[in-house]
């Protein structure tokens, strides 16, 4: 990999991601395999007016050997002491980047029922965690790096070499690391995101309409909806960063209730390393009460079976197929990338931004205004071509979003 690039990459992680401010500390999550760009962005960041960096690094494949090899009962068990750093260092103002390097199918395995009981565990232990983010207090940032397992799934024509090597080019090009001046490009593509998130907060929605093969849904916003897109306001240090890299999208939450129709996914999803596929739901106020999947059915009624929420929706996001990542033409099996390809839901959990005032309101008024609470977010591609979205709004007109999949 081109230092040069690399290090184009780094900045648009610390400048544009977390937007790294001085004296502030940053944790950097990796796997073990992207220790050279972990060392670009620890360079940078030092470059910005880091305090300290901190590399976490973990190996998935070591992390697979407690599924196969823990006793099932541990599998509970996450310790305090880990939780407790997490809190600590987010009380503490830290940036957090979580280097991603997909292996879309290294769970496929192991049983989903074990995944599902880690994850729940890990989701309840880390819920401070989760508030201090939730609040917009922490600086956050989710962006991938090829590893040979994820180039080999995208392309499989490909030898390991040329397919990492095709995978950096796409990645590069989607995330505008390319460019000659990505700060700038990026600066750019984020005032276009805003501009689509002012009109549809000030549109007055009361529900959405989605309409394709398959799917034919009505959606209603809860009242005192946010569409947010692009980026947002850290509440700690005012730091505008970018949580996604890349972001296409912009989403608010349904509400929770008012979700009613037929709904199918139009790419497959990757979810805990196992694949779902060719999957559609039905859903009667809000509950999911009927789905179905080709592929990954088991995986997907552990995932609806997390608990309570897991059955309703949390998210939904608008999408042009003008995406980059539309126009690759490539299906990635990692949500970061495929979930801005296209228009897309979350089972789960909402971000309680979306709602008016919803980052200083407790998880039972959360409810009450129509926002759904679960332990999981898992966000699944409805997006396509042929899908037209329309909005009806509160005085009963209706206004055309999307038509065969693009802005009107
Ligand atoms: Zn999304
Ligand atoms: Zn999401």
């Amino acid at each position: 990999m081109n230092e040069q690039l690399l290090e184009k990459y780094a900045r648009i992680a610390v400048k544009v991601g977390v937007n790294l401010q001085k004296g502030q500390p940053l944790i950097v999550n990796a796997p073990i395999g992207a220790s050279d760009f972990v060392r670009a962005i620890t360079k940078v960041a030092y470059e910005c007016g880091a305090s300290i960096v901190r590399a976490e690094y973990h190996d998935d494949l070591q992390t697979k050997l407690r599924y196969t090899h823990s006793d099932e009962s541990y599998l509970e068990y996450f310790p305090d002491w880990r939780a407790k750093y997490m809190e600590n260092f987010a009380a503490d103002g830290a940036a957090v980047i979580s280097v991603l390097a997909p292996n879309p199918d290294l769970m496929a395995d192991v049983e989903p029922s074990k995944l599902s009981k880690a994850n729940k565990a890990t989701a309840k232990a880390i819920q401070p965690y989760r508030e201090i983010v939730n609040k917009g207090g922490v600086s956050w940032l989710g962006i991938a790096v090829p590893s040979p397992e994820w180039a080999k799934k995208v392309y499989p024509e490909l030898s390991e070499e040329d397919g990492i090597n095709a995978l950096w080019e796409n990645i590069l090009k989607i995330t505008r690391a390319d460019q000659d001046d990505p700060i700038k490009a990026w600066e750019d593509h984020v005032t276009i995101l805003q501009g689509k998130v002012d009109y549809l907060n000030d549109l007055n929605i009361d529900h959405l309409i989605f309409e394709a093969p398959g799917t034919d849904l009505k959606v209603k916003l809860p009242k005192g909806y946010v569409w947010e897109g692009g980026g947002s306001v850290n509440t700690k240090n005012d730091a505008y960063f970018v949580p996604n890299i890349p972001t296409e999208e912009v989403f608010t939450m349904p509400h929770r209730l008012g979700v009613d129709g037929t709904l199918a996914s139009t790419m497959p999803l990757s979810y805990n390393g196992v694949l779902i596929d060719e999957f559609s739901f039905t859903f009667e106020s809000g509950k999911i009460v009927d789905f179905t999947a080709k592929q990954g059915y088991e995986t997907l009624k552990g995932l609806l079976e997390t608990d309570e929420g897991s059955m309703y929706l949390g998210e939904v996001a608008l999408v042009p197929v003008t995406s980059p990542i539309y126009q690759s033409k490539k299906v990635f099996f990692n949500t970061l990338y495929d979930e801005n390809a296209t228009c897309h839901f979350a089972i789960g959990r909402a971000y309680p931004s979306t709602i008016e005032d919803g980052i200083h309101k407790s998880i039972a008024q959360l409810k009450e205004a129509g926002a759904n609470f679960s332990v999981v977010h898992v966000d699944f591609m409805v997006g396509g071509d042929s899908l037209d979205v329309k909005a009806v709004t509160e005085d009963g007109r209706t206004v055309e979003l999307m038509k065969d999949g693009d802005w009107v």
